[in-house]
């Protein structure tokens, strides 16, 4: 079973209560066995929310909320359910403070994006998952992953 953000499968859970469609994994979840999880929506936040950044060890909305609690415990909630399910591998949405793998945004609100994993990802990584963003994601690697699932 492979763990994806939910709102990569159109699954509307962004803070703004939008979602995406990628292509890829909408071409092959009908051979795939895709765990989907939003791990902010998990925690308890409501869609739509604030939009919320990593800063100093913190993340608060761009209303100064800290809802670092929330994005802790979607970590870990996120982190148990792969962990029930013998996960070994992610595909998480890129950039975000939760899924974010290699990028996240600086917490200026100003769309500036620093090296960085999001609570999520991080969690998932030192638990040994293997995470990549749908921005690493092709054909081929899907289908790989998919085999070696
Ligand atoms: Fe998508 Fe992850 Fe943000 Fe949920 S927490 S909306 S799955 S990027």
């Amino acid at each position: 079973m492979i763990l994806v953000s939910a709102c990569l499968l159109g699954e509307k859970v962004r803070y703004d209560g939008s979602g995406y469609n990628n292509e890829i994994l909408n071409k092959y979840k009908h051979l795939a066995k895709f765990q989907v999880v939003c791990p902010e929506v998990l925690a308890g936040l409501s869609i739509p929310r604030n939009p919320a950044e990593i800063t100093a060890n913190k993340v608060l909305t761009n209303k100064g909320e800290d809802v670092t609690n929330y994005f802790i415990n979607g970590a870990y909630l996120t982190m148990k359910l792969a962990k029930k399910q013998g996960i070994k591998t992610a595909i998480l949405k890129a950039n975000s403070p939760s899924c974010g793998n290699k990028l996240v945004y600086d917490g200026t609100f100003q769309n500036k994006k620093v090296k960085g994993q999001g609570l999520t990802a991080q969690v998932l990584t030192l638990a040994g998952v293997a995470v990549y963003s749908e921005e690493e994601l092709t054909e081929e690697l899907l289908v790989r992953l998919i085999q070696e699932d």
